[in-house]
Order: structure tokens, then C-alpha cells, then sequence
């Protein structure tokens, strides 16, 4: 196994992508604010971090985040969960000086702001060790997971509603809306609790603050084990999730091949191999693949069985359970059926795959046919055991992921 290969030191930057060091110098919102570099707010009682956006104007002269019509609308709805906003909680933003636009007026802070503003805010969560953290907004989704995410982050809405046992800060992460979002879709003091999006955010909020009491889960480190001989294969005696490397996406054109197979039997092993060459060798994950009895899940499904079918000439018999699928009837928002997205919002592993991405994907994304540049990283030093590795851990994610799923742990 290769130590620390995909740890938070390798994957997070806190650097601008070009290295330049983000700073308070490199934002310079600090020389015009009243309130510069503001401190966290709040007696904490409850070990509740609130991450909101940037100081506006009456947080800006009074020294204090959460003190105008937000703040207001934030108190009242934490008070009706049994939460006090300054007692319960320490009040942070994003960005911890005023924005403001050329009219002196309050505005959102850029990525830029925020991406110098960072250092602080991580500083503060490993100073406090918070017991959960409210991600109220983009801007505070931008500051603690924008650095570590490597794909398309999109918004908060395909954020919000997930509690995340981060494995990074070792805290529960919760995103949901801003305040603001929940007064612009119609809520005040006299309506609240009567639009779809005030009682979204309130279900969330409510989760936030249970979530809490539930003991941190550490990420356990699976095994994974990499065969040569696949007679080992008939051990297998229960129900085992199975994932494959391949060229492409699709099968059918010339020179495709499945290059790597994982199975994963239990939530913290899985068997992983190259595929063999000759039938022979295959036989025994041919028997495996043919068996009725060992039941089978997969993320996609629809994916390994096509290989399958194309490249080994067989049906897969004793399907039980597509991850993906299931994720998309659990809640059907765009974007989160990826098992990347998955592995980090249910098991809170931000990035296991980012050493190979490159190699798997199309050359041509353009055609569906195009091969990807797996002969590349298998050529590589070690690129047999880290393509191994990534692929025991997706079949091993997929595991977990339908256990949690049929234990109906809703992922909302
Ligand atoms: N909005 C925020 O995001 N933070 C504050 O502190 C006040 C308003």
C-alpha cells in the first residue's frame, strides 16, 4: 500500500493555482473596513461553527458578525430549534472584512477574497475544533471545499442538506443556504416557515444540530488486496460489490479492453487484479460473474454489465443494487450521483482520484469511442498498485455506500 498517497497534504492547495501565496496583503479589503480582519463572535457553548459570507455594513461598525436584518432572520430561526446564535455558537464569514462596491455599497465577495481570506478561516476551525460547522452559502462552500474539490463545485443547492463527516477537519459539514437566499425567496418575520425554502433550511438546520450528538466517524483504511491467481476468488461467498478500469467509456470499438477489476466482500476489503489474458486465467471471475447466488452490486451497472457482455461475452447474473441509481430515486438533484461526490458527502473522502483522472479520461471527449491513457499510468512506476488502489476503493465505496443506502440512512 502506498502511504499518504491520497492524503489531504498531497490534494489541498491553499495557493492560487499559478503559487502566488494568498494573503491579507494580496486582498487589501482590510485598509478600507472599520472592523479589519474581524474576530470570531460568539461563546461557543454549543461547539456550533457558523460560516456566513462577509460582513456587511452594521457588522462592519459594530465590530461583530450577524448584526443586521440577517442576523436577525438567523437568531430568530436558530432560537425555534433551541439554538442561541451568540451563546451555542462561534460566528465567523467567509471573508472577515467588508466588502463593499464603488458606491460604498455592501457586495459578495469575489473567489479571490475568499481564496485570501482561507488561511484564517481554517486556522480558526482547527483553534476552535468545532463539533459541526453551518456552511451558510457559496461563499462559505467556496472557503472550505473549493480548494479540496476538484471537479465542477457547483452551488449550494446541490450542496445543502448533506452532513458530511469531513475526514480532512475532522468535523461534521453541513451546507445549506444563507439567510439571505431564504429572505429573498419570500420569508421575514411575519411569513416564516411558510415557503418551500424556509422549511428546507430549517430541516437542514435541524439536522445540522442533531447531527452534533452523533459520534464522529473515522475513516477506517480498507484493505486492499492486490491477486494474481484468481482461484482465490471462490472465497467470495456472500454479496460483493464489483467495479472495472477500462480504455473507454463504451466497449464495442476496436482495441477496448477492461484493463482492472475490484471486488470488494466485505465494507473494508476488496480483491483487485489486472485482467487476465487468456480465458483460462479469467475462468475463475467468469464463474464468480455467472454464479446467480453471489449477488452483485455495482455503481452504474449498466456500465459493468455492458463490458461484460462485449469483452468477456457473458451476462452478469445476480445483479441486486445500483448505487447510482438508488442515489438518483433518494434525491434526484443534478450532480450527486457521481460516486466521487458520494464517497465525500456520505463517508466525507474529498478526493481519491485526482493521481488518476487524467489517465482515465477520453482523449477525445468528443467521441465515445476514444481510448484513455491507461497503458500510460500503468507504465508508469507504481501505476499498477495506484490504478489497483483507486479501483479497490471504488468497489469498496459502492459497498458502503448500498449498505447505508438499503439501512435507508437517507443521503438528504
Ligand atoms: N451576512 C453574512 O454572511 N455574515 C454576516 O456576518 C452578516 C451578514
Amino acid at each position: 500500500m502506498i502511504e499518504g498517497f491520497f492524503t489531504r497534504k498531497e490534494t489541498e492547495s491553499k495557493s492560487r493555482p499559478g503559487g502566488k501565496v494568498q494573503s491579507c496583503v494580496s486582498c487589501g479589503l482590510y485598509k478600507n473596513c472599520q472592523s479589519p480582519k474581524m474576530e470570531p463572535f460568539g461563546n461557543f457553548k454549543k461547539r456550533i461553527l457558523n460560516i456566513g459570507e462577509a460582513p456587511g455594513e452594521y457588522e462592519d461598525r459594530n465590530g461583530k458578525p450577524w448584526q443586521g436584518k440577517m442576523g436577525r432572520l438567523l437568531k430568530e430561526t436558530y432560537e425555534d430549534l433551541k439554538i442561541d446564535l451568540f451563546e451555542d455558537c462561534l460566528n465567523i464569514n467567509a471573508v472577515n472584512c467588508r466588502p463593499v462596491d464603488k458606491q460604498g455599497n455592501n457586495r459578495a465577495p469575489t473567489n479571490t477574497e475568499i481564496d485570501c481570506c482561507r488561511r484564517r478561516v481554517l486556522d480558526i476551525i482547527e483553534e476552535y475544533k468545532p463539533k459541526v460547522i453551518l456552511i451558510l452559502g457559496n461563499a462559505a462552500l467556496y472557503s472550505l471545499i473549493g480548494h479540496r474539490w476538484k471537479k465542477d463545485l457547483g452551488g449550494i443547492t446541490k450542496w445543502r442538506g448533506f452532513t458530511i463527516p469531513d475526514q480532512d477537519f475532522k468535523t461534521w459539514l453541513c451546507p445549506t443556504f444563507h439567510p439571505s437566499y431564504i429572505e429573498r425567496a419570500g420569508n421575514d418575520k411575519y411569513n416564516r416557515g411558510t415557503t418551500i425554502e424556509t422549511l428546507i433550511w430549517q430541516q437542514d438546520l435541524e439536522q445540522a444540530f442533531g447531527i452534533k450528538n452523533i459520534p464522529f466517524p473515522n475513516y477506517v483504511e480498507p484493505e486492499i488486496e492486490i491477486i494474481e491467481d484468481l482461484s482465490v476468488l471462490k472465497n467470495i461467498k456472500t454479496e460483493s460489490a464489483f467495479d472495472y478500469e477500462t480504455t473507454g467509456l463504451k466497449p464495442h470499438a476496436e482495441g477496448h479492453r477492461i484493463v482492472c477489476v475490484s471486488i470488494a466482500d466485505t465494507e473494508n476489503h476488496a480483491y483487485v487484479f489486472l485482467m487476465p489474458k487468456t480465458r483460462k486465467d479469467r475462468e475463475p471471475f467468469i464463474k464468480y460473474l455467472t454464479n446467480p447466488d453471489l449477488k452483485k452490486i455495482a455503481q452504474n451497472l449498466k456500465f459493468e454489465h455492458t463490458w461484460t457482455k462485449v469483452r468477456l461475452g457473458t451476462d452478469v447474473q445476480g445483479w441486486e443494487w445500483d448505487t447510482m441509481l438508488a442515489t438518483h430515486l433518494f434525491d434526484n438533484r443534478p450532480g450527486i450521483t457521481g460516486l466521487k461526490f458520494q464517497a465525500y458527502v456520505q463517508f466525507g473522502i474529498i478526493d481519491y482520484s485526482s493521481e488518476v483522472d487524467s489517465y482515465l479520461s477520453a482523449l477525445d471527449n468528443t467521441n465515445a469511442n476514444s481510448l484513455n491513457r491507461i497503458f500510460e499510468l500503468l507504465k508508469k512506476p507504481n501505476g499498477k498498485e495506484i490504478l489497483c488502489k483507486y479501483c479497490g476503493l471504488d468497489s469498496i465505496f459502492e459497498l458502503r455506500l448500498a449498505n447505508r443506502q438499503r439501512m435507508n440512512i437517507l443521503p438528504f
